[in-house]
């Protein structure tokens, strides 16, 4: 039987193998994980895990669905290279898989401090994986204060949760404000008033003035011109795709491994989903990289219909959530960025006072919408900007008016 590779344990792979088991293909997967354990949720990995240490991982499914599928699981084994005349990919264990297609998933890695070196310090940790997660959550019991370096999602994420578990928090940004790629101004200044409310200290605009290591630990840091102690350190200062493979591969990648519309590589035989990809983005109108669960989802179920014989063009919009202390935040559609022209701004009031959206509009045409608390609101806004709706910003803006009923 011609085998489907999948490399790769997280989001994407997880819902390519659900995917293509609908399909009645479940037999021909090879699901190779780098990781130990079948795949889990990453964003409670951030929020809700770190807690308390009774909160296991969250598997998408558990080991016997695999099994039952008929799914080939080689868990703990990360495949090392790939030969594409040959069309085979070898395992670390040196177990040579032969491929008929290969899906490469293999996502993002968090992003290394330049200057601080490889060699790894006993306060200074990243999230990305539950490895890293439990060292995070053992750290975090015993630290007094946590730094947070980057004031971006996964940081800002664990931030809030070390503040709920009591301790003193520090969040340093370089830029001028918080989730500062990813939200509008308007968005930003709310989240960075909400958590200063709560006691988190904030520094934006800082500059980085070097580190001093004692041992093995990162005793402080240098922000401003002035020298901040270290307790614990997580670096949230984004990732990077996971790309060494593709690249040894001769794939084109440019960060990200490029892909088209039905998720090919520029080898035909060979796709890519989730983080690890550059894809093209009809709305946008341009290539992007995105890290979402959305976007990971939503490309397993395109490259599963380019595997099926059924291939489309891929068409999702792109929609994101980050649950902060007491802000859950719901993006629907990409906020454009500062300073596009025509680009206007109208704030719905929500259900109560804790509550509200931001619609941006570029030249009268909805892009963007922001929800506080009000998951309603994002729901009906992700609806109207599938279907292209394009309600006047002063009905929309009225909480009188359902958005539901702008969908009729
Ligand atoms: C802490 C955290 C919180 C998050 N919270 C949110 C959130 O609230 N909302 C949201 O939309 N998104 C969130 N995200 C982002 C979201 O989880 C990612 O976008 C999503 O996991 C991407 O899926 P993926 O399959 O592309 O990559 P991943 O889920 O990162 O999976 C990649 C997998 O590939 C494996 N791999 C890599 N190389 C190899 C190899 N050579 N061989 C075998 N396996 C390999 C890795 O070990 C990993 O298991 C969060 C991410 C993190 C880390």
């Amino acid at each position: 039987m011609d085998s489907i590779v999948i490399i790769g344990g997280g989001h994407a792979a997880a819902q390519l193998c659900a995917s293509l088991a609908e399909a009645g293909q479940a037999a021909r997967v090879h699901l190779v994980c780098e990781e130990a354990c079948e795949p889990y949720h990453r964003p409670p990995l951030s929020k809700t895990f770190l807690k308390a240490d009774d909160q296991a991982l969250q598997p998408h499914r558990p080991p016997k669905w695999y099994e039952e599928a008929g799914i080939h699981m080689h868990l703990g084994d990360p495949a090392v290279a790939i030969d594409r005349a040959a069309r085979t990919v070898t395992l670390r264990s040196g177990q040579v898989l032969p491929w008929a297609e290969l899906v490469l998933a293999t996502g993002s890695r968090a992003r290394r401090l330049p200057g601080l070196g490889d060699a790894p310090l006993d306060n200074v940790v990243t999230l990305r994986a539950a490895g890293e997660a439990q060292q995070l959550r053992a750290r975090l019991a015993q630290a007094q204060q946590v730094t947070v370096l980057g004031g971006g999602f996964i940081g800002l994420e664990v931030a809030c949760t070390a503040l709920a578990l009591g301790k003193k928090v520090l969040v340093i940004e370089s830029a001028p404000r918080l989730l500062g790629r990813a939200v509008s101004p308007q968005l930003s200044a709310h989240v960075l008033r909400t958590h200063r409310d709560a006691g988190m200290e904030i520094v934006l605009d800082a500059r980085s003035g070097g580190f001093q290591v004692e041992g093995a630990r990162l005793a402080s840091l240098e922000v401003n011109g002035e020298r901040r102690g270290v307790d614990l350190l997580l670096l949230g200062i984004g990732g990077t795709p996971e790309t060494a493979l593709a690249q040894a591969a001769g794939l084109e990648c440019a960060d990200g491994i490029v892909v088209d519309a039905r998720m090919r590589t520029s080898d035909p035989a060979v796709l890519a989903i989730g983080d690890c990809t550059r894809f093209p983005d009809r709305r946008a109108g341009r290539a992007l990289r995105l890290e979402s669960v959305q976007n990971a989802n939503d490309q397993a179920r395109t490259a599963t219909a380019t595997l099926t014989g059924a291939a489309r063009d891929h068409d999702a919009l792109p929609w994101f959530w980050s649950d902060q202390g007491g802000l859950r935040l719901q993006m629907a559609g990409l906020m454009p960025p500062e300073g596009t022209p025509g680009l206007t701004t109208v704030r719905r009031p929500g259900p109560n006072d804790s509550a509200f959206s931001l619609l941006h509009y570029v030249d009268g045409q909805l892009v963007c919408v922001e929800s506080v608390n009000a998951p309603v609101d994002h729901m009906m806004s992700r609806k109207l900007l599938e279907a292209g709706r394009n309600p006047p910003p002063e009905v929309a803006a009225d909480p009188a008016v359902p958005l539901k009923s702008l969908l009729a």
